[in-house]
């Protein structure tokens, strides 16, 4: 990207990891300028269009087999109010109104609207509209890095899904209607991995309760981590998926929620889905949705995302070499994040008045590169960075961004007075 000045950046974040295939793709632009010359707005409850039917045919092949009814919308919000509302919706239909409560964890961001908010676990998001939300369990996301427990202990997967289950216990099963989750985190985790087992325990648990699984793939989704979707990486499939900004990639305002004919066949035999935006399916964002998948399979961006995620994170995982207060890098693809730290094996956050997370930030953008942060760690404090650069990222654009964030590093640490082995 350049801007008015002529300054050229390095997109390291695709924006909000929404720009996924990059900037500017002509035949992306192509298709939707064909699309245009047809028609760009077809009433859904007048037309199915043919963009958003090739498109939900697309969608459905690359989800989990069974997963074949694509709801579109607008954005990740949408797409997360689309996926409870079904829930409910289904519950309601099959005669089990008494579950209502989403279990979420904490922390997470699921959207910014009233029910996406109350799902979302960062209370200085969320706590001016209390009042005005129905407020929902939540349980700590499995981040035991910071609670002092091995990642790789074969028990640290099941110690944070005994706390689903114990969450449902409390509650009452028979009040539970689903659990929302990202497979792999995003800007309020900085790309949480789940350990291992964790994925396949919650699955279990929400079975054996009768709770649906909801994933949140809004943001892993869409073929950043090398898969269509996060999940995938864990083998364990959700009843109900909502998806966005990469899927979009930043052409068109478009998301999706995506489900089994399960659920979905005995809402319509009831009447239909009480819920929908006039935009659905819009056949210009449909049409530029499947010129981006389009785009992903024919140059294997996936398989890109992969292979260059790989190089990018060891890259960054070299960092923690020179600078002692790189507390952790995870991710998997081009998802990935790391923190920052005063004390690595305690996890001890910066202090606050470094204003790491935007000093690091400018100091990266004076560079020419463009990275994404957080001062939180849900409640606790922290700082951490996603370094989540578009799926068409090569190795040597890999090289300039470590030496554009070795830059940045150095100045940052020369200003804090923070150690360096140089
Ligand atoms: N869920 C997740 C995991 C997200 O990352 C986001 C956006 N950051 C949303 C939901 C909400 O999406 P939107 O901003 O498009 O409404």
């Amino acid at each position: 990207m350049w801007d008015v000045d002529g300054k050229r950046y390095l997109d390291g974040s695709s924006g909000a990891m929404v720009s996924n295939i990059g900037h500017s793709n002509p035949r992306v632009i192509d298709a939707m300028r064909r699309q245009m010359e047809k028609s760009t707005f077809g009433y859904r409850l007048h037309f199915e269009t043919e963009p958003s039917e090739r498109l939900a045919a697309k969608v459905a092949s690359l989800s989990p087999e069974g997963m074949e009814k694509v709801f579109f919308v607008s954005g990740g919000s949408e797409a997360v109010e689309s996926a409870i509302k079904l829930a409910r919706q289904y519950a309601v239909t099959v005669g089990q109104g008494s579950r209502w409560k989403v279990i979420s964890r904490f922390p997470s961001y699921h959207g910014s609207t009233l029910g996406a908010l109350a799902l979302t676990g960062y209370a200085p998001l969320s706590d001016p509209f209390a009042p005005m939300m129905q407020a929902m369990p939540k349980i700590p996301a499995p981040r035991a890095y910071l609670d002092g427990i091995a990642m790789d202990d074969p028990a640290t997967g099941q110690h944070y899904a005994a706390m689903l289950e114990a969450c449902i216990l409390e509650e009452g099963p028979e009040t539970v209607l689903a659990f929302i989750q990202e497979p792999i985190g995003g800007a309020s985790t900085g790309a949480l991995v789940p350990p291992a087992g964790y994925m396949q325990a919650v699955r279990e648990i929400c079975d054996r309760y009768g709770i649906l699984l909801i994933h949140d793939e809004v943001m892993s989704g869409g073929g950043r981590t090398g898969k269509f979707m996060g999940g995938e990486h864990f083998g364990v499939a959700p009843d109900i998926i909502a998806i966005s900004k990469g899927f979009g990639a930043g052409y068109a305002p478009l998301g999706a929620m995506i489900a089994s004919d399960r659920l979905i066949n005995p809402v319509l035999d009831a009447g239909g889905f009480l819920h929908g935006h006039t935009y659905a399916g819009n056949p210009l964002a449909c049409a530029a949705g499947l010129a981006v998948l389009e785009e992903i399979e024919t140059d294997d961006l996936m398989g890109n995302a992969a292979r260059v995620g790989a190089v990018l994170k060891s890259r960054l995982q070299n960092l923690m070499q020179r600078y002692s207060f790189i507390g952790d890098v995870r991710g998997e693809g081009l998802l990935l994040a790391f923190e920052l730290v005063s004390d690595r094996q305690t996890m001890q956050p910066l202090p606050k008045a470094l204003n790491a997370y935007s000093e690091l930030v400018e100091l990266a953008y004076a560079e020419g590169l463009i990275i994404y942060s957080r001062r939180t760690r849900g409640g606790v404090d922290g700082d951490h960075f996603l370094v989540c650069p578009p799926m068409i990222t090569s190795v040597d654009q890999v090289d300039e961004i470590i030496d554009m964030l070795t830059s940045a590093l150095d100045k940052f640490s020369a200003k804090a007075g923070l150690a360096a082995e140089m």
